[in-house]
């Protein structure tokens, strides 16, 4: 290769990249392919520059700050979709740019897939399915959602989204897919996003009351990120997976009273539990069914709960002692 030889054959763009899940996707794909560029679009709103900080220095890696509610005229040849905030404190503090961000983030981001003939992946999410009536939670429910309470914004423009997606499938022959996130959590997440993984482990390994919203009788199902970044690109990658929505999730489903007690037990934490008021429109249990995955691209998640809680619990401890100005502003 001679000095000026363009170093890779694929762009890939990742909006969202400097959030929990947008920036362990842009360290996989990086460390699995030495023939692509990174162009990583962030507005900073939930996400840090302290997640892809190593990452900077990367030659094939390039952050950009920008809004995905404005347009984005760039060459790329394929799309992760990841730009929104995720936790319902940080989505709901803004509700109206929470729906924008979903709603003219996917227009933008789809007419860029159009315009450059980009494959473009959708994270969606198991809010789709609101408080759902059936569980385990099949890809074929169509859910039930409150149009108008607090967690709308979100849910509402995740499943505008969809529609998006695949109109713009049906209508411009766009190859997309569309790929329903349930509860995920790891090392990276914001100490400061209120999900109820990073809540439990700074409150345990700080001593402090664990709050549960209500009786903590809800349930979730909880991933471990590297499980959900492997099947994030194995969707990418199965060109049979795109006509229809795909659940990635782990199935094994607990209540939020279990994941307090197993957190305390990891951490050997002193703290006790404080019940608070649940939050609206919280729904009551989540569980994915992922058989599509499996039988599409033979995907199912490898780390048990407790591994992945124990790596995450690291994270935290190792933050908490080091102090970085990350912490500092969840102070
Ligand atoms: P996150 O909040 O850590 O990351 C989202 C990133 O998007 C942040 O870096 C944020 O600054 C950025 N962002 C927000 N609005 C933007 C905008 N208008 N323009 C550009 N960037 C913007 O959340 P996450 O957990 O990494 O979630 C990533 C995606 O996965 C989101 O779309 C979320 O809805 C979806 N998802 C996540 C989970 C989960 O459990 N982590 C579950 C379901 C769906
Ligand atoms: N939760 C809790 N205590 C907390 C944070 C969350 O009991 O400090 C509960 C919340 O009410 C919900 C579940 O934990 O029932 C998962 O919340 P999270 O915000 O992580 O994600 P959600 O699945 O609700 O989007």
């Amino acid at each position: 290769m001679n000095d000026f030889a363009y170093p890779s054959d694929r762009t890939i763009l990742v909006t969202g990249a400097a959030g929990f899940l947008g920036s362990h996707l842009c360290k996989k794909l990086l460390a699995t392919n030495d023939n692509i560029e990174i162009l990583a679009v962030d507005n900073l709103y939930s996400g840090t520059k302290y997640n892809i900080a190593e990452l900077e220095k990367h030659p094939r890696f390039e952050f950009l700050r920008h809004d995905v509610t404005n347009p984005l005229v760039v060459e790329v040849d394929e799309i992760y979709n990841l730009a929104c905030p995720a936790s319902p404190v940080h989505y709901q503090h803004d509700p109206v740019q929470t729906l924008k961000t979903s709603v003219h983030g996917a227009i933008n981001m789809l007419g860029l897939a159009k315009r450059t003939k980009s494959k473009i992946l959708q994270a969606s999410t198991s809010e789709v399915y609101g408080d759902p009536k059936t569980s385990p939670q099949r890809e074929e429910y169509w859910g039930n959602v409150n149009p108008i309470g607090i967690r709308s914004c979100y849910d509402e423009g995740k499943r505008a989204a969809e529609t998006l997606f695949f109109d713009y499938r049906r209508q411009h022959a766009l190859d997309t897919r569309v790929m329903r996130i349930f509860n995920t959590y790891g090392p990276s997440m914001h100490p400061n996003d209120g999900r109820v993984v990073s809540n439990f482990i700074i409150q345990a390994l700080k001593n402090e009351p664990i709050t549960v919203y209500g009786d903590g009788s809800q349930t979730r199902s909880f991933c471990y990120v590297d499980d959900l970044i492997n099947g994030m690109i194995g969707l990418m990658n199965c060109p049979q997976a795109g006509a229809e929505p795909v659940n990635i999730g782990n199935p094994h489903e607990i209540t939020v009273c279990q994941l307090a007690d197993i957190v305390i037990e990891l951490t050997g934490s002193k703290s006790k539990v404080d019940y608070l008021t649940l939050p609206g429109d919280d729904p009551l249990q989540r569980c994915p069914d992922i058989s599509k995955a499996k039988s599409l691209f033979n995907w199912e998640p490898k780390v048990q709960l407790e591994t992945g809680l124990a790596r995450t619990i690291k994270y935290f401890d190792e933050l908490l002692m080091a102090k970085p100005a990350v912490l500092q502003a969840a102070e």
